[in-house]
C-alpha cells in the first residue's frame, strides 16, 4: 500500500491542516508551519500545539511533514539574510518538536555568486549551528534541487559533500523530488533508467538516507533545469514514467507528498487519485 498525501494549508489555525488532509483523503501531508513568505515567526502556544497533536493522533494520518519557508537561504553569503536563515531553521526544528512532526524539509539555497565552495561551507555551518541549538528527534531532510544557476544541492555528489561535514549525521535524511531530479538531468522514466538513477543515488548517498519523496511531474524536459511542477502524468515524466516510479519498492515504501498545481485541469484529490491508480496498475 502506498502512503501518499499533498501539501495543505494551515489557514485559520495549524490544526486545520489535519482536517484538510483528511478531507482530501491523504495518508500523509506536508505544511508550512507558518507564513512561508515572511521572516516573522509567531511562537506556538501550548494550546495550538496540543490541538494539532491530538487531531493528528485521532486522524491516523502519518507522518506529518514540515517544509521550510521560502525566504531563508542557508547558502547565503555572510550577512543579515544568512543570520536570519539560521534563526529560521533553528526555530523550525523547535516547532516541529513541539508539533511532534518528525521531518523538516529544507532546500539548500543559493550561493548568489559567491561560489559553490563558499555556499557549501555556509550550509554546513548553518545546519551544525541549528543542531547544536535544538536537541530533539526531528530529522532535517535535504531536498535535491533543480540545479538552476547558483543553486545548491542539484546533484547527489553535492549533497554528499554537505552531509560529509554535518556533525550529527543521524539527524539528516534526504527528500527526493522527482521534478527537480528530472530537470537536473536524472532520467526516471523507464525501469532501466530509474534503476540507474537509484543505483547512482545509492553509490553516492546511500539509499538508507532516502526518507521522503516529493512526487511531482515536470513542465520542463530532462536536464532543462526548469523548476516548475506539473500534474502527475501530464508533464515530461508522464504517466508511463510515474507508473515505473510507483512500482519501485524502494520508493513506495516511503511517504510520498505531491506538490502539484491546483488549476482548472485538476486539484489535489484528482492527483492523489491518479497516483493511486498508477501505483495499482
Ligand atoms: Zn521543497
Ligand atoms: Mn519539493
Ligand atoms: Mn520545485
Amino acid at each position: 500500500m502506498i502512503h501518499v498525501g499533498v501539501h495543505v494549508s494551515i489557514a485559520g489555525s495549524i490544526d486545520k491542516a489535519v482536517d484538510r488532509a483528511q478531507e482530501k483523503g491523504c495518508d500523509t501531508f506536508q505544511i508550512f508551519s507558518r507564513n512561508p513568505r515572511g521572516w516573522k515567526i509567531k511562537p506556538l502556544s501550548d494550546k495550538e500545539a496540543s490541538r494539532f497533536v491530538e487531531k493528528l493522533e485521532k486522524s491516523g494520518i502519518y507522518p506529518p511533514v514540515d517544509h521550510m519557508p521560502y525566504l531563508p537561504n542557508l547558502a547565503a553569503p555572510p550577512g543579515e539574510v544568512y543570520d536570519k536563515s539560521i534563526e529560521a531553521v533553528t526555530a523550525e526544528l523547535q516547532r516541529c518538536g513541539e508539533l511532534q512532526i518528525p521531518y523538516l524539509v529544507t532546500h539548500l539555497g543559493s550561493h548568489r555568486g559567491s561560489g559553490e565552495e563558499e555556499g557549501l561551507q555556509q550550509i554546513v555551518s548553518a545546519i551544525n549551528t541549528a543542531f547544536r541549538e535544538v536537541e530533539n528527534g526531528v530529522m532535517l531532510l535535504l531536498e535535491n534541487t533543480a540545479d538552476t544557476k547558483n543553486s545548491m544541492g542539484g546533484t547527489f555528489e553535492h549533497i554528499r559533500r554537505i552531509i560529509d561535514q554535518i556533525e550529527q549525521k543521524d539527524r539528516i535524511g534526504i527528500c527526493f523530488d522527482t521534478c527537480h531530479a528530472f530537470v537536473a538531468g536524472y532520467e526516471l522514466r523507464t525501469k532501466a533508467n530509474l534503476e540507474k538513477t537509484l543505483q547512482h543515488f545509492d553509490d553516492v548517498l546511500g539509499l538508507e538516507q532516502l526518507t521522503l519523496i516529493h512526487l511531482n511531474d515536470a513542465k520542463g524536459g530532462l536536464g532543462s533545469k526548469l523548476d516548475r511542477h506539473e500534474h502527475i502524468g501530464l508533464g515530461y515524466i508522464g504517466e508511463d514514467g510515474f507508473r515505473v516510479i510507483l512500482h519501485d519498492e524502494r520508493i513506495i515504501k516511503l511517504p510520498i507528498i505531491l506538490e502539484t498545481p491546483v488549476d482548472d485541469r485538476r486539484g489535489d484529490s484528482e492527483n492523489l487519485q491518479k497516483v493511486r491508480e498508477l501505483a495499482a496498475h
